[in-house]
């Protein structure tokens, strides 16, 4: 990437970070802000005092912690997200430790995707468009359907010949309009809180994929008789402390923090899609999360990965093994 300037192609894989304030809590326990934005693509550490050397991370921006959701979206996922309706699959993940502001980020990111995408419909006259939407939970490699709560749990991954990896039983529903869209993504964010209260902290272990299928034929018969279809997934991932290799091992016994395989395979397609050509042979069957998004990840597909990060000083070690992945990512 270019540091600071324009870039001259348009990037298959976008990277951008997100600081969150300091939350209420973290200043009650004299907590101190750690990280810096300094201009739009990079982030500091603020030096600990003199003889610390502060690190320096660029990206294709930065987004403080003053920015807002709408913002975030404008500059890092907007352009990624509209491609889903000319036909090319788009993946939107949010990355970070549990607490960095993952699942609040993404809420904001599909809501305004979902307003983008309907005024787009209507200004697209001569097109119809169809809308279909699934959310499925992978929980310890488990894939369970957001919704269908009821028999939606332990799906089977099948290949299929045509559209790849399916999830079978998977329940997808078609949005008669941008109300009941939302309805049926705020179904699938519910179901993903029961299982937060019934699970000691699931959403750390839980990756969860919002899937829309956009599908649009020109109205009238004319010479560009053309269909497009493409996925647009919102993914907001397991805490990336699931990720790390560096907890000593009796921390992570202590914790019941087990390496989620998911999140390593996934960090392990991103490292060598970001690579290019020359990286060879790349993972996806390794794990349940690359396989379902494996046709949205390389190959024509385009990626906006929006690493959240606290700032607090107590969380240090882990925002700086994300700013690594999202380093890494690039
Ligand atoms: P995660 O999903 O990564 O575990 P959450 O999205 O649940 O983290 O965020 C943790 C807390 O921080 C929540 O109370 C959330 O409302 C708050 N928060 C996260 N990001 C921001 C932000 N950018 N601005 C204000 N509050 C935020
Ligand atoms: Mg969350």
């Amino acid at each position: 990437s270019t540091p600071g300037g324009p870039r001259a192609k348009e990037d298959k894989i976008v990277v951008t970070v997100r600081l969150r304030p300091l939350s209420k809590r973290e200043q009650l326990a004299k907590d101190q802000v750690a990280w810096e934005c300094i201009d739009d693509n990079t982030i500091v550490s603020k030096p600990v005092d003199r003889s610390t050397q502060q690190a320096s991370f660029t990206f294709d921006k930065v987004f403080g912690p003053n920015s807002i959701t709408d913002t975030v979206y404008e500059e890092g996922v907007k352009n990624v997200a509209l491609s889903s309706l000319m036909g090319i699959n788009a993946t939107i993940f949010a990355y970070g430790q549990t607490s960095s502001g993952k699942t609040y980020t993404m809420r904001g990111i599909t809501e305004k995707a979902v307003i983008d995408i309907y005024n787009h419909i209507m200004n697209t006259p001569e097109r119809d468009f169809t809308i279909k939407i699934s959310g499925l939970e992978i929980y310890n490699e488990n894939v369970k359907d957001l919704l269908n709560a009821e028999s939606g749990r332990n799906l089977k991954l099948l290949d299929d010949p045509e559209k790849g990896t399916v999830v079978e039983k998977l329940v997808e529903e078609t949005a008669s309009n941008d109300q009941h869209l939302r309805h049926l993504i705020s179904i699938c964010e519910a179901q993903r809180q029961v299982g937060e209260t019934a699970l000691n902290d699931n959403s750390s272990r839980s990756h969860q994929i919002i899937r829309l299928t956009i599908e649009s034929t020109l109205r009238e018969n004319s010479d560009c008789v053309r269909s497009f279809v493409a996925s647009l997934n919102f993914v907001d991932l397991a805490g990336s402390e699931r990720a790390s290799q560096t907890h000593a091992d009796g921390a992570r016994l202590r914790e019941g923090c087990h390496i989620n395989l998911s999140l390593m395979t996934l960090t392990t397609v991103i490292r060598k899609l970001s690579v290019g050509k020359r990286s060879g042979h790349i993972p996806y069957r390794d794990s349940k999360l690359t396989r379902i998004l494996q046709h949205s990840l390389g190959g024509n597909a385009r990626t906006a990965i929006i690493c959240t990060l606290s700032p607090a000083m107590s969380h240090l070690e882990q925002s700086r093994n994300t700013l690594y992945f999202a380093t890494r990512a690039k």
